[in-house]
């Protein structure tokens, strides 16, 4: 198959992209968060598609995009009031609601549970897809499964050129990691992926909220996943990523004591001059959106420019925005942490 490129600044685009996903196609779109992999939700033999193209677990349901909050309604079972609030406080934004699905949802989405996944997406071209289309559109992240989410055109066509019909190209994504979510499901409500809604913003409309202990920990073993996707290694590079908690001098004298060829760092902006193997940098070391806008190309980057086999990485500090980069980087590196204090 031929990829086409679209422009997501070209009305004849956009309503090309609508007419691929009409059709049962999958169209790769920009979003605020990361470029998603979109499909008829309304339809399972499009979604299908979806998961073949990225390798994705069968069991990993996916998130439904709507143009509109009336959207929502024909979606689940009946529209909880926390969402109600939180719509009005955060969408359209990266916030994705979880509650009880209705029938019009097919198992592929929901992966068989009796949830949904709702989000109301922010970016003007995301909506006006959606608009086009005239359909709510099933999209994950449009990355092969496994590999750090995309976050420009550029990136997309690395993991799907040939494998789906186009890519609606509307520049870097603004926030840069997946959306927040939370399941209404749950009283109190849980965080399952931390993302650029924090906590403190959530807590600040409905009160009390638990975080998943997936956030911030592996799984045990046997242990059931609230998210199916928390328990699949993720956002890796070939590379072997090993986290470094220290202050930076701690930091600078472990690299440069462990300067083999093959070793990377990946550190925050100003930092690699100190440093004697060749460096990424995502971010000022207080900057948290700028780390969140920057890591998935810096982790491409280890790869594609370094050729990196192993990366000692600058541990986030999982605060506000921050928590997402904890939560992304922690999967990217296996968990494997090394505390120097
Ligand atoms: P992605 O679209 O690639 O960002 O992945 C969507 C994330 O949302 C995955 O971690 C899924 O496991 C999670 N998710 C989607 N729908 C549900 C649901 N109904 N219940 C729990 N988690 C969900
Ligand atoms: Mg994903």
């Amino acid at each position: 198959m031929k990829t086409q490129l679209l422009d997501a600044n070209k009305p004849e685009d956009i309503a090309a992209a609508g007419e691929i996903l009409r059709g049962g196609g999958l169209v790769a779109i920009p979003t605020e968060t990361v470029y998603g992999l979109a499909a008829n939700a309304l339809d399972g033999r499009s979604v299908e598609k979806i998961f073949l193209a990225k390798g994705r677990p069968q069991d990993n349901p996916l998130i439904v995009h709507i143009s509109a909050f009336e959207e929502m309604a024909p979606l689940v079972k009946e529209i909880p009031e926390a969402a109600k609030h939180l719509a009005a406080a955060y969408w359209p934004g990266p916030l994705t609601m979880i509650s009880e699905k209705s029938d019009i949802v097919p198992p592929q989405v929901s992966a068989g549970l009796d949830t949904v996944a709702v989000r109301f997406p922010s970016h003007p071209a995301a909506q006006a897809v959606i608009r086009a289309a005239g359909i709510p559109l099933a999209a994950p992240s449009a990355n092969l499964s496994g590999k750090p989410s995309p976050t420009t055109a550029a990136h997309v066509l690395e993991d799907m050129d040939g494998k789906i019909e186009a890519v609606l190209d509307g520049g870097p994504c603004a926030v840069g990691v997946e959306s927040t979510v939370i399941t209404l499901a749950a009283d109190p409500p849980r965080l399952l992926r931390p993302g650029g809604i924090t906590l403190d913003q959530l807590r600040a409309v409905l009160g009390e909220v638990q975080v998943d202990p997936a956030v911030m920990n592996p799984l045990a073993a046997g242990e059931k996943a609230s998210s199916p996707g928390m328990k699949y290694k993720h956002y890796s590079p070939k590379a072997n990523v090993v986290i470094v908690d220290a202050p930076f001098e701690k930091y600078r004298d472990y690299v440069n004591a462990h300067n083999a060829p093959g070793t990377a760092a990946l550190c925050y902006t100003g930092e690699d001059a100190a440093l004697d193997v060749p460096a990424v940098c995502y971010g000022g070391e207080s900057d948290y959106a700028a780390q969140a806008r920057e890591l998935f190309d810096a982790l491409r980057r280890l790869d594609d420019d370094l050729g990196a086999r192993t990366v000692y990485a600058r541990c986030p500090e999982p605060k506000d925005v921050g928590l997402a980069v904890y939560n992304r980087l922690i999967r990217a590196a296996g968990f494997e942490v090394i505390h120097l204090g």
